[in-house]
């Protein structure tokens, strides 16, 4: 830190992204991206957006995806809330709705801890059970924010809608964030709730199941007064941060949503498919409804297991943290990708 940071930045200690090597050409299972590509649209929204566009500033409400967005999923314009990545809505969100203090699970998102110091806001992280289910009574009329991804990351185990909605009755007065960012991969959206209740910010992302984390593309649906809150601090921070090749890439992948919802169908058979060939390794596996597995053998230590399939040139995320160091979280790639990892697996205890 130089000396003219603000000093309440020392103790700060920012979020580690998953790693982005730029070296060689690795199986990437290590930050849930899609093995698929972006639909024909997109590519054809990319060639279309002329270079001169870039000369003007992008349109700060981005009227027309924020459009489609309402419609597909049967909300008011002045429900939606477009951002930058869905990390740029948490950013927000935490800002906006946490003074009273954060609640979420121990084992979760790593962002919502940096987000809390990064705001000063207090938190505490809630226990999940020894099966990293999450217990949602612990949440209930504690008269703080609730911060809670459905599926949760790293388990990719979900809550149902009717223990979401128990958290939304039982905290009237602080908002239930519910970050969606794995849903499309078998969970269960609770954005139509989000009518029914005033508290309940529903935050969703092109990242994952729309093949597009490198366009940087979030968005949020709630009740108006809370994405009036999200706006201005949008508009008090950067009110052009969602640039023109996103919202014209967004907009016509929403177009083709079908080639998406596909291409999960894809990762979910394909999900199975290396939860039952782990299984039959010796591997416990929590069962997913994301694109990705989290799982632990009793033959090799999660961070062996990482740095052996790193040399072979497929990586997964190990996470060295208290209760989760002996297991790995492997993203759904490509069938033929997950083929790759399982006969890695097996030349690797092969060799133990
Ligand atoms: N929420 C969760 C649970 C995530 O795992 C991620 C991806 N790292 C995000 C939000 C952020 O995704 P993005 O900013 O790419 O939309």
């Amino acid at each position: 830190m130089s000396r003219f940071c603000n000093p309440k930045l020392a103790s700060l200690e920012a979020y580690t992204p998953g790693e982005q090597p730029q070296d060689r050409t690795y199986i990437k299972l290590n930050t849930n991206e899609s093995p698929y590509p972006p639909s024909k649209g997109v590519r054809k929204a990319v060639a279309k957006a002329t270079v001169d566009r870039l000369r003007l500033y992008c349109d700060p409400n981005a009227t027309a995806l924020k459009k489609k967005l309402a419609e597909l999923y049967g909300a008011e314009l002045s429900e939606v809330f477009i951002s930058n990545g869905s990390d740029d809505i948490l950013n927000f969100a935490f800002l906006a709705f946490g003074a009273d203090g954060i609640l979420f699970p121990d084992i979760s998102y790593g962002f919502y801890e940096v987000f809390a110091n990064l705001h000063g806001l207090p938190f505490q992280k809630v226990a999940l059970k020894e099966d990293f289910s999450i217990e949602v009574n612990d949440y209930c009329g504690k008269g703080k924010m609730v911060v809670i991804a459905n599926p949760n990351a790293p388990t990719g185990r979900t809550l149902t809608l009717e223990e979401i909605e128990k958290l939304l009755k039982a905290n009237p007065d602080n908002v239930v964030l519910i970050d969606e960012a794995y849903v499309d991969f078998g969970g269960e959206s609770c954005v139509g709730l989000t009518k029914k209740y005033a508290n309940l910010l529903c935050v969703q992302t092109f990242s994952k199941s729309r093949s597009m984390a490198g366009a940087r593309l979030g968005f949020a649906i709630g009740a108006p007064e809370l994405i009036a809150d999200l706006e201005k601090i949008k508009y008090s921070t950067n009110p052009y941060n969602v640039n023109t090749l996103t919202q014209a890439v967004g907009l016509a992948a929403l177009q083709e949503n079908e080639y998406y919802m596909d291409s999960c169908k894809r990762i979910i058979k394909s999900r199975a498919y290396t939860k039952k060939q782990l299984e039959k390794l010796g591997f416990s596996v929590i069962p997913s409804q994301a694109n990705f597995l989290f799982a632990k053998s009793e033959k090799i230590g999660g961070m062996e297991l990482y740095v052996k399939l790193k040399e072979k040139g497929v990586l997964v995320r190990h996470f060295e943290k208290d209760r989760i160091r002996d297991y790995n979280r492997i993203t759904i790639g490509s069938q033929k990708q997950m083929q790759a990892l399982i006969t890695a697996i097996k030349e690797i205890l092969g060799a133990c």
